[in-house]
């Protein structure tokens, strides 16, 4: 049977971590926390099952879940959604990218994706019929040349999708960054998908510079989010989308046709948990620690990088330890020396090898002190 997606593969962060479980390896690879999240919240979610929140919610997330949404996009971004709809309670993240990409993306149309990107974008483009564009992060601080996005822009553009803080290399959009796109695609049909999951996990003096701020960018813009990053729950796989209506109404026919609604009990905790905004606003904080820590103690080691501004990954050059690809020098880490890690090129436009490795730090600060002891003897 002709293949609808030839050139897919299973993500490497299931192959990683695949191995890291099998050979008992310290897993810095796939980004979740090996912490556990807030028993408060684990109680909220039981507490809603008791109640009898067990049957399907509203098609598009429950009213107390979408109104704190919009209550916390106004406090931080300036900007009111209306909770009835603009608001998009989803399967996690994964799901809004892929509903919001097949609802817009029709066959031979282009999508603007930067380079390197997370694995999901060019599947779902390709899914839809579409052609992604690649353009790469120039530099070693990754910045979008906007000059030569306006150059790839042509009457085919249907969508360009940014991620900030960015996945992998921690790196985040300026305001001005913002404003060149505003400018750019203002008077447009060009639909902007920002991937923001990662928008409080944010170091140093680094401010989110969400899309939802800037009105030219807002009123075409589907902004993703995740409960999974902020929470420490990746596997509860709990997210969100917001947009302005026009685009929201067709995102929830894809919705509506995908999943339907998501898992009730855990809409009704998040809406009562949201309550409280410190439970996200010192994400940052917390894991600005975690990453001096992680870089702290990686001095010393082969590994040279410079520190991650957002997100809770850290890129290293290994160059100096070794040569090799750095697909095969993840696995020979896993299997050799214990230790999981994510090579840098499966993000890569053509997976051009950068001899870099993508360490996870959401760990222990026990799990990242065995993990850079390790690291230290290569
Ligand atoms: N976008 C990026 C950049 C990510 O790193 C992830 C994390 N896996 C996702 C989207 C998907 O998030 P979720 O787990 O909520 O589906
Ligand atoms: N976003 C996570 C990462 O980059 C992985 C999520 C997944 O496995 N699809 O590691």
């Amino acid at each position: 049977l002709p293949s609808k997606l030839p050139a897919g593969k299973t993500s490497i962060f299931s192959v990683m971590s695949g191995l890291a479980r099998k050979h008992k390896a310290i897993d810095l690879s796939q980004g979740f926390p090996n912490f556990e999240t807030d028993n408060h919240l684990k109680d909220l979610v039981c507490k809603a099952m008791k109640d009898g929140y067990n049957q399907y919610p509203p098609m598009s997330g429950v009213w107390a879940l979408r109104t704190r949404i919009a209550e916390k996009i106004a406090a931080l971004y300036d900007i009111c959604y209306d909770f009835e709809t603009e608001i998009l309670v989803t399967n996690g993240a994964t799901q809004a990218l892929y509903c919001a990409i097949n609802a817009f993306v029709h066959p031979g149309d282009e999508v603007i994706v930067f380079k390197p990107a997370y694995d999901s974008y060019e599947p779902d483009i390709k899914l839809a019929g579409g052609k992604p564009v690649l353009v790469e992060l120039k530099g070693k601080n990754f910045k979008i040349d906007w000059q030569e996005v306006e150059a790839k822009i042509t009457s085919k553009t249907r969508m360009i999708i940014i991620n900030t803080p960015h996945n992998p290399t921690g790196t985040v959009l300026s305001k001005n960054d913002m404003q060149q796109l505003e400018k750019l695609i203002r008077c447009t049909n060009i639909i902007l998908l920002s991937d923001e999951v990662y928008e409080h996990l944010i170091f140093d003096d680094e401010v989110h510079e969400s899309a939802s701020k800037f009105p030219g960018l807002a009123e075409r813009a589907i902004v993703c989010a995740s409960f999974g990053k902020t929470f420490h729950n990746t596997g509860w796989k709990m997210g969100y989308c917001v947009a302005p209506e026009v685009l929201m109404k067709e995102i929830i026919k894809l919705h509506q046709a995908t999943v339907f609604c998501v898992n009730h009990p855990m809409q009704r905790a998040f809406a009562e948990y949201l309550k409280k905004p410190e439970h996200y606003l010192q994400l940052g904080d917390f894991y600005q620690q975690k990453r001096d820590k992680f870089f702290d103690l990686m001095q010393g080691s082969g590994f040279k990088g410079t520190p991650s501004k957002g997100t809770y990954f850290q890129v290293m050059d290994y160059s100096k330890i070794t040569d090799e690809p750095d697909v095969d020098f993840a696995k020979r880490l896993i299997t050799e020396h214990g230790l999981a890690a994510i090579p840098v090129s499966v993000f890569h436009k053509n997976g051009k090898d950068h001899k870099q490795l993508r360490f996870c730090f959401a760990k222990t600060d026990e799990t990242l002190e065995k993990a850079a002891e390790i690291l230290h003897k290569l």
